[in-house]
C-alpha cells in the first residue's frame, strides 16, 4: 500500500450552486466603490491595488451562483438600511458618490489636498476633511473618540471589528528585501534582520493592546483585527512559509520515493491526501536522508504517527512540524535541496520566538478581557506561515467554550476548500473551537503577477465564478460541520466578510436549511459601505459587524484620498449604482415629507 486517499470532499455544496436567475440577481449588488478602504487606510499600497484591479475585473461578472427561491431577509428597504443615518449623513454619502463620479476631481484630489494644506493650513483643511470623508469611513482618531460611533452601531445591534488604521503595519518589506540574498542556504548562513523593524514590531504590540482595550470598552462583543506583518518581519514570515511549503512537499515526495513533481502545484492544491505506512515512509526517507540506524527511524515514525494506527496522515505530519526542529532534521539531508535551503537558522528562530511572544502578549490580554481577535490573511508568500501560527494560537486560546482567535480563509485561492476541511477536522481531533473569517481575498492582481513572473501556476482561481463557488463551498462546509444535524453540536464560529448581497443571502439560506445556531454566524462589512446589508442584518437579529478603522486624521486622510483615486474607475459599478439609488430613494422619502 503506497498511499491511500484520506479525505473525501463532500460535494453537497455544489448542489447549491446552480445558476438560475434569482429575484436579487438582477440587482447584482456589489458595492465596489470603496473596497480599497481598509487596505489604503493601513498604508497597504499593495493590497489596495489588488482590491482595485480585482474589482475592475470582477465588475463585468455576474455575482450569482446560488439558487434562492425566496431570500430570508429583504435587503431592499432603504428605510431600514439608513435608519441610523441623519439626513445630513445621507446627504454626505450621496455627495461622496457624486464627487467621486467626477474623474477630474478624483484624479487631482491629492494636489487639491496639498494646495489646501498650504493655503488654508492643516487645521482648516482637516476640519473640512473630517466632515467629508473621514467621518464617513473612520470612526474617530482615538479609542475615546470612537465611542459615540460605536454606541450608535450598538443601538442598531451592530458590533465592531476595530482596526487601528494609521500605522503602516504592512508596508512592503523594504529592509527585508535588501537582505533576501542572505536567506539562501539558511542553515549555515549568518543572516541579519532589520532591528529597527523589530523595535517597530514592539511598538505595534502596544497599539494592538490598546485596540484590545478599545474593543472591550466600546464594542464588548466585537473583535480586534490584527495583521501579523505588524508583529514580525515579513521576510521572516516568507522564510517560514517556504519552509512549511517544503515540508508539505516532503510529505508528498515520501509517498513517491523522492520523485519531484513536474509542475509545482499552488500551496493549497498540493496533494495532502496520502496515508504513509512504514514501508513507504522508510523507503522514501532513506532516499532523502542519511539514516544511522533503523531503530531510530522507527521511533521517529512512531512519534509522527500520533494516533498509533500505523499510518501517518497529513494532519499528523503537520501537527508534528516544529519549525525549530527542521534545521536539525536537515543536517542529515543527503543533498542540499530546497528543504535544506528553507530551514530557519538560529538567528531566524530567535526572531520567530520574539514574534510568538509578541502575539501571545496580545492574546493573553485579549483572553483576560474576553476580546476576540481576527488575524487578517495577507499575500501568498507569507500566508502559509500565518496559517501555521494561527493554528498554533488556536490550539492554545480556543479551548474555553468559544473561539478567541479567528483564522482568515481567502477563497480566491485554489484548493482553499480542502484546506478548510483539514482545519475543521484538525480542530475536532485536537479539541479546540474553530473560528473562521471567510473572505474572497484582496491581493488577486499581485498574486497573479508574481506567479506569472516566476513561471508558476497562479494560486488564484481563474474566474470570478470559481472564486464565488469556492467562497460558497467553504461557507457551506463550515455551516454543515456546525449543523446540529451533524453528529455533534460544536462551538465553532464563522464570520462571512463580504459586501456581496448574494453571498450573504446564500449564507442566510443555508443557516435556515441546516438549522444552524445563527448566533454563531457573523457578517462583516467595512464602515461606510454596504449599510443596507449590515443594518438590515442587525435589525433582524443577526450578528452584524462593521470593520472599523480609526486613527489620527492627518495620517488617515492621505490614504483616504489615494483610495478614492484608485477607485475612480469603479464608480460606475452596478453595486455602487444600486447603493447610490437606495440613498437617493431614502433622501427623497425624507425630504418630500415636508
Ligand atoms: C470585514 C472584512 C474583512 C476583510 N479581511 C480581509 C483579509 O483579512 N484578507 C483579505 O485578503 N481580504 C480581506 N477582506 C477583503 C475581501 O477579501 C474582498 O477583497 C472584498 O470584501 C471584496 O469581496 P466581496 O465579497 O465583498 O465582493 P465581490 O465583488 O463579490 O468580490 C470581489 C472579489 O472577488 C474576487 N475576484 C474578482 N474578480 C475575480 C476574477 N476574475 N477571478 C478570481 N477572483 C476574482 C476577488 O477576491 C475580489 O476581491 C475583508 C473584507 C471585509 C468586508
Amino acid at each position: 500500500m503506497a498511499a491511500r486517499t484520506l479525505l473525501k470532499l463532500p460535494h453537497s455544496a455544489t448542489r447549491q450552486l446552480r445558476h438560475p436567475v434569482t429575484r436579487w440577481q438582477s440587482c447584482n449588488h456589489r458595492p465596489h466603490c470603496f473596497l480599497t478602504q481598509v487596505a489604503v487606510l493601513r498604508g497597504c499600497r499593495k493590497s489596495s491595488q489588488s482590491y482595485l484591479a480585482t474589482l475592475v475585473q470582477s465588475r463585468s461578472v455576474s455575482a450569482v451562483s446560488v439558487d434562492l427561491e425566496r431570500p430570508v431577509i429583504d435587503f431592499n428597504s432603504a428605510e431600514v438600511a439608513f435608519n441610523s443615518k441623519t439626513t445630513f449623513e445621507l446627504m454626505r454619502s450621496w455627495m461622496i458618490f457624486k464627487i467621486c463620479s467626477f474623474r477630474v476631481v478624483v484624479r487631482h484630489c491629492d494636489s487639491l489636498y496639498a494646495v489646501s494644506l498650504k493655503v488654508l493650513g492643516a487645521n482648516l483643511t482637516h476640519s473640512i476633511m473630517r466632515h467629508l470623508m473621514f467621518n464617513h469611513f473612520c470612526a474617530g482618531e482615538t479609542v475615546e473618540g470612537i465611542i459615540p460611533r460605536m454606541q450608535q452601531l450598538r443601538d442598531y445591534g451592530i458590533g465592531g471589528i476595530l482596526d487601528y488604521a494609521a500605522e503602516a503595519k504592512d508596508e512592503p518589506p523594504v529592509a527585508a528585501e535588501a537582505c533576501e540574498e542572505t536567506t539562501v542556504g539558511a542553515p549555515v548562513s549568518a543572516r541579519t534582520f532589520d532591528y529597527k523593524g523589530e523595535s517597530m514590531c514592539d511598538a505595534n504590540v502596544e497599539i494592538f493592546l490598546k485596540a484590545i482595550h478599545g474593543v472591550r470598552d466600546t464594542t464588548p462583543n466585537g473583535f480586534a483585527a490584527i495583521k501579523l506583518t505588524g508583529l514580525g518581519n515579513p521576510m521572516l514570515l516568507e522564510r517560514m512559509s517556504t519552509c512549511l511549503v517544503e515540508m508539505t512537499e516532503l510529505f508528498r515526495r515520501l509517498t513517491t520515493e523522492g520523485q519531484m513533481d513536474k509542475v509545482r502545484q499552488p500551496y493549497y492544491c498540493m496533494d495532502r491526501s496520502f496515508l504513509l505506512d512504514w514501508d513507504t515512509f522508510q523507503k522514501g526517507w532513506r532516499s532523502m536522508f542519511h539514516v544511522r540506524d533503523e531503530e531510530e527511524l522507527r521511533q521517529f515514525f512512531a512519534k509522527l504517527d500520533t494516533s498509533g494506527d500505523g499510518v501517518i496522515s497529513f494532519l499528523e505530519w503537520s501537527e508534528s512540524i516544529n519549525l525549530s526542529e527542521i534545521n536539525e532534521l536537515c543536517r542529515s539531508c543527503t543533498e542540499e535541496g530546497p528543504l535544506f535551503q528553507a530551514a530557519l537558522d538560529d538567528a531566524e528562530l530567535d526572531l520567530y520566538w520574539n514574534m510568538i511572544s509578541r502575539v501571545k502578549k496580545i492574546l493573553d490580554e485579549a483572553q483576560q478581557l474576553g476580546v476576540r481577535v481576527m488575524i487578517d490573511a495577507e499575500w501568498m508568500d507569507i500566508q502559509p506561515a500565518i496559517d501555521h501560527l494561527v493554528i498554533h494560537l488556536q490550539r492554545i486560546y480556543n479551548r474555553q467554550g468559544q473561539p478567541l482567535v479567528f483564522q482568515t480563509y481567502q477563497t480566491y485561492l485554489k484548493g482553499m476548500h480542502s484546506s478548510v476541511l483539514h482545519d475543521l477536522e484538525r480542530s475536532k481531533r485536537e479539541g479546540w473551537c474553530f473560528g473562521a473569517k471567510v473572505v474572497r481575498g484582496a491581493y488577486m492582481v499581485s498574486e497573479r503577477e508574481k506567479a506569472s513572473n516566476r513561471g508558476l501556476l497562479s494560486p488564484v482561481c481563474d474566474t470570478y465564478e470559481a472564486t464565488e463557488e469556492n467562497f460558497h463551498r467553504v461557507i457551506n462546509a463550515i455551516l454543515e460541520h456546525n449543523s446540529p444535524k451533524g453528529s455533534e453540536q460544536t462551538q465553532n464560529e464563522l464570520l462571512v466578510a463580504s459586501h456581496n448581497r448574494g453571498s450573504v443571502e446564500y449564507t442566510l439560506q443555508r443557516i435556515q436549511e441546516l438549522g444552524n445556531d445563527h448566533s454563531k454566524v457573523h457578517f462583516g462589512q467595512l464602515l461606510g459601505m454596504a449599510d443596507h446589508l449590515t443594518f438590515t442584518l442587525g435589525t433582524h437579529g443577526y450578528k452584524a459587524y462593521k470593520y472599523v478603522p480609526y486613527g489620527p486624521i492627518d495620517e488617515v486622510v492621505p490614504y483616504l484620498i489615494r483610495r478614492t483615486q484608485e477607485n475612480s474607475t469603479l464608480l460606475g459599478a452596478p453595486g455602487v449604482q444600486e447603493e447610490r439609488k437606495m440613498v437617493t430613494r431614502e433622501l427623497r422619502r425624507r425630504l418630500l415629507r415636508f
